[in-house]
């Protein structure tokens, strides 16, 4: 996955705005923000959706949330809430295809997803 965008900014090749980072995960400020507070947490090895994870992942996918929980607290936007979001295969919405979690908060996010 050498052309994988972000595997690019785990391995520091492309610039991004970090917000966390340990061994496994780095968090980082979306490009295009669709709200005040708009994070991407990613682990560092290429998985490339929620449809690929399996069973050995379920600590690290546990530590993508339990940091966005964080970040939220330390963004000043656990008091409000926000939204954490998966996107997965074309009609998730998923356009980089290397697994990543939004965080969304900072102002009221009530679009979206509607009774059909
Ligand atoms: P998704 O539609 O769930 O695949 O979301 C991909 C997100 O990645 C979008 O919100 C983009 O704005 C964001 N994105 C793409 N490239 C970069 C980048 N180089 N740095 C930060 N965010 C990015
Ligand atoms: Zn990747």
């Amino acid at each position: 996955m050498e052309e994988c965008i972000f595997c690019k900014i785990a391995k520091k090749e492309i610039n991004a705005e970090a917000l966390f980072e340990d061994d496994d995960i780095i968090a980082f400020r979306d490009i295009k923000p669709i709200a005040p507070i708009h994070v991407l947490l990613i682990p560092k090895r290429h998985i490339g959706s929620v449809a690929e994870i399996s069973e050995d992942d379920a600590l690290l996918m546990g530590k993508l949330i339990f940091q966005a929980k964080r970040l939220a607290r330390e963004l000043g936007t656990e008091e409000g809430g926000y939204k954490l979001l998966f996107r997965v295969g074309s009609d998730g919405g998923q356009e980089v295809p290397h697994i990543h979690l939004h965080l969304i908060g900072g102002a009221p996010l009530f679009e979206e997803i509607r009774p059909i």
